[in-house]
């Protein structure tokens, strides 16, 4: 199965499913309404990643250079590949202080990611996110050192800036 570059274990769809329930769940869903939603959304995104599409964006999942492809935040595990363009998309929504796009809201659409990496460029001037030592995000740019704290970092995370 596929195993993204950040993920710290093997694409697992049950994690994807564990994620959704208990979103819908806290929304105010009974457990057992909701149980065949998420094998159809499940379903969607398994189908997408063995057939070699970005589940995120719909677009190729394996584009070139290393750490391709990603993990996706969604789960603490990141065992849910996307492709880097959606793995950069993720980071920006952190930094923006914006909410994760849900799965069962993917395909993001490419005009709202251009738009993220806009405003990231614009917001933070040259700015990076690079993890310490333990695994946790950090922002740098020209106010210092700003922790990204939400959500909590598995310490798989091995990408680079906004920069390439
Ligand atoms: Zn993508
Ligand atoms: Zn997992």
């Amino acid at each position: 199965m596929e195993q993204s570059f950040s993920g710290t274990h093997e694409y697992n769809p049950e994690c994807l499913a564990g994620v959704s329930r208990n979103s819908y769940v806290a929304v105010g869903f009974a457990p057992e309404e909701v149980e065949s939603v998420i094998r159809d959304k499940v379903d969607t995104v398994s189908n997408s990643i063995m057939r070699g599409i970005c589940p995120r964006c719909a677009g190729p999942l394996r584009s070139a250079g290393p750490g391709a492809p990603a993990g996706s935040r969604i789960t603490r595990c990141r065992c849910i590949p996307i492709c880097s363009a959606c793995g950069e998309d993720e980071t920006s929504q952190q930094v923006l202080g914006q909410r994760l796009t849900a799965p069962w809201n993917w395909p993001v659409s490419r005009g709202s990611m251009t738009r993220r990496a806009n405003s990231v460029k614009g917001r933070c001037g040259p700015a990076f996110a690079v993890a310490d030592s333990n695994g946790d995000l950090l922002v740098l740019d020209d106010r210092g050192v700003t922790p990204l704290v939400n959500p909590p970092n598995t310490g798989g995370w091995n990408e680079d800036g906004f920069d390439r």
